[in-house]
C-alpha cells in the first residue's frame, strides 16, 4: 500500500469531509444529561429572553467526539507529521514539559497574587522564572534576562526600545538601524515601529552581510545593527566579531535575533561574541508547542549597558525570599501584563533542565548534522544558492526547475499528499524559488530519508510531466485554494 492509499477508512467516507456538525444533528438527540435542578428557578424579564431557540446541533456525545477527533486528524502537527518548516524549528515537544506545566500548583495560581504583592504564596513560581532567566543567561552569555515579551517579534520591539532608551540617556542622536537583506521581516518592521529608518545591506557571495557595504554605511547616526545568527540562509557569518567591533566603535548596539539559537545553543554564546541584546524564541529552540499564531514567548537578554532599561517587573532575592522588583528608574516601563506567557516559560525551563548543558550541545550539533545530511542528499536535484556547510537549516532553490513551469510552491503542494508538512518556501526573499528546510535534531535518519526520497521523486515527476505535477495534492478534498483570497476574505462559516 502506498502512503496515499493508506489513509484511514472512516475519513475516506466523503461525508466526513463535507458534513458539518449541524448536518449531523437529529432532533432530540442528546449528548449530556443535566442533573436535576437543586436550586430555586427564576423567570427572567421577557426583554432579556431570546425570541427563537438558539440553533445548536443535537448530537450524542459519541457523535461529537468522533466529529472533532476526525477534524483534529486532518490537521498537520508535529505530533503527527514531519514538519521541516525552515526558520520555525518545529521539533518534538517532550511530553514531560506538558506534565510540569499542568501541575495544579502552577495552573491554579491567581495572577492577582502578583498585583497584590502576595509573594509568600508564589515563591515556587517566582523561583521557576528566576531559574529560566539565569539559565538563559548561562546559555547566551548575557547578564540579565526578562521573560515578559510574548513572542520573538515582541522581544525584538523591547530590545530596540531599550537601545533607543540607552541612546537617549546618553544624548546620542540616532536615526538608523542596519539590517542585512536576508533578515526576517520582523527586524525592519520592529525598527520602523520604534521610529527608526532602516538601512538594508546586501549579502555577499557567501550569504553573509557584505562587510564593505556595511562599513560604508556605518556612522554615528546608527542606533544598532540587527543580525540573525546563524542567518536565515543557515549560514554563520565569519566576520561577526569585526562587525561587532566596528558597530561598537560608534557606540551602536549589536542586536542578536536569536530565533536560530537551535544551531548554537551549548556551542557558542552571543554575549561572548559581543552582542548587547538578544531575544530567544523559546517556542522554537526550547521546544514549546507553537504554530497557528501562538502562544509563544520571546525572553530578552541584555548586557550591563542595557540592564538599567529592562522592563518593569523583575525578580530579586531578599533574605532568601523572592520578591517583585519594580524597576522604575530608567526602565522602559511595562511590555506585557504579569510575567508574560508563564505556561510557556515553565515548559522552556523544564526542557532545558531535563536536557542539561551536554544535552543542549548534543541537540544543536545534531540539528546541524541533519540539515547537512539533507543538503548533501538533495544538492544534485535542486539549485544550491550558497554552497558549503550550513548550520541548522539548508536553503535550496527550484529556480532551474521553474523554467519548466514547476515552482517551489508546486513541490510544497506535492509533499502534502505524503503526510509531510512542506518546508518554508519563498523565504528568505533574496533566493528565487527558495525552499528552506529545517529538519531539527529530533528526526531520525529513516524520516530524513523518506523526505529526501520524496523530494527526489518530486523533481523526477516534475521534469517528466510538469502539467500533471501541478495537480497535487489529490487526497485532501480541497487542492489549490486561492491563498490570497483565503487570507483577505476569510470565510469559514458553514451555510447555516
Ligand atoms: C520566527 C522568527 C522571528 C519572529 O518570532 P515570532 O516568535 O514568530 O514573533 C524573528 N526572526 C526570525 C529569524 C525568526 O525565525
Amino acid at each position: 500500500m502506498s502512503m496515499v492509499e493508506n489513509v484511514d477508512i472512516v475519513s475516506k467516507d466523503e461525508s466526513y469531509y463535507t458534513k458539518t456538525i449541524f448536518d449531523k444533528s437529529k432532533t432530540d438527540r442528546v449528548g449530556v444529561q443535566l442533573p436535576p435542578m437543586d436550586v430555586p428557578t427564576y423567570s427572567l424579564d421577557a426583554s432579556l429572553l431570546r425570541e427563537n431557540d438558539a440553533k445548536l446541533p443535537e448530537l450524542s456525545e459519541f457523535d461529537v467526539i468522533r466529529h472533532y477527533t476526525n477534524l483534529s486528524n486532518k490537521n498537520m502537527s508535529i505530533d503527527k507529521n514531519f514538519y521541516p518548516l525552515g526558520s520555525c524549528t518545529m521539533k518534538y515537544n517532550p511530553k514531560i514539559t506538558e506534565r510540569v506545566a499542568a501541575l495544579e500548583g502552577f495552573t491554579s495560581l491567581h495572577p492577582h497574587l502578583l498585583t497584590n504583592n502576595m509573594t509568600d504564596q508564589m515563591q515556587g513560581t517566582l523561583e521557576t522564572i528566576d531559574m529560566l532567566e539565569k539559565t538563559l543567561c548561562e546559555v547566551t552569555g548575557m547578564k540579565a534576562f526578562t521573560t515578559t515579551p510574548q513572542a520573538g517579534a515582541h522581544g525584538e520591539m523591547l530590545g530596540v526600545m531599550m537601545i533607543d532608551a540607552y541612546h537617549r540617556s546618553k544624548g546620542n542622536k540616532r536615526k538608523y538601524i542596519i539590517v542585512p537583506d536576508s533578515s526576517h521581516g520582523t527586524n525592519p518592521a520592529t525598527a520602523a515601529m520604534v521610529g527608526y529608518e532602516v538601512i538594508t545591506i546586501k549579502s555577499d557571495e557567501n550569504g553573509a552581510m557584505d562587510f564593505d557595504a556595511f562599513k560604508a554605511k556605518m556612522s554615528d547616526e546608527v542606533a544598532c545593527v540587527m543580525l540573525t545568527v546563524p542567518n536565515t540562509l543557515g549560514m554563520y557569518n565569519k566576520k561577526i566579531k569585526d562587525i561587532c567591533d566596528l558597530a561598537h566603535s560608534y557606540d551602536a548596539m549589536m542586536y542578536y535575533d536569536g530565533a536560530n539559537m537551535n544551531a548554537i545553543m551549548g556551542v557558542a554564546k552571543p554575549g561572548d561574541i559581543g552582542f548587547d541584546v538578544i531575544h530567544i524564541n523559546v517556542h522554537k529552540t526550547f521546544a514549546t508547542p507553537h504554530g497557528g499564531g501562538g502562544p509563544g514567548s520571546g525572553p530578552v537578554g541584555v548586557n550591563e549597558k542595557l540592564k538599567p532599561f529592562l522592563p518593569d517587573l523583575g525578580i530579586k532575592k531578599v533574605d532568601g525570599k523572592y520578591e517583585i522588583d519594580h524597576r522604575l528608574d530608567q526602565s522602559i516601563g511595562k511590555i506585557s501584563p504579569f510575567f508574560g506567557q508563564y505556561g510557556i516559560s515553565l515548559r522552556a525551563i523544564t526542557y532545558m533542565t531535563s536536557l542539561g548543558g551536554n544535552g543542549m550541545f548534543n541537540a544543536s550539533t545534531k540539528a546541524v548534522l541533519n540539515a547537512n545530511y539533507i543538503r548533501v542528499r538533495l544538492r544534485e536535484y535542486f539549485d544550491v544558492p550558497f554552497d558549503g556547510l550550513c548550520m541548522h537549516e539548508c536553503v535550496l532553490s527550484a529556480k532551474t526547475l521553474s523554467k519548466s513551469g514547476v515552482t517551489a510552491m508546486d513541490i510544497a503542494k506535492y509533499l502534502i499528499d505524503f503526510g509531510m508538512h512542506a518546508p518554508t518556501v519563498y523565504f528568505p526573499l533574496i533566493v528565487k524559488e527558495a525552499i528552506m528546510i529545517e529538519p531539527t535534531e529530533t528526526e531520525n535518519k529513516e524520516t530524513l530519508d523518506i523526505f529526501c526520497d520524496r523530494m527526489i521523486e518530486a523533481v523526477k515527476l516534475a521534469r517528466k510531466d510538469p502539467e500533471a505535477f501541478k495537480l497535487y495534492p489529490k487526497t485532501w478534498g480541497v487542492s489549490r485554494p486561492d491563498d490570497t483570497l483565503a487570507i483577505k476574505e476569510l470565510n469559514v462559516r458553514s451555510r447555516h
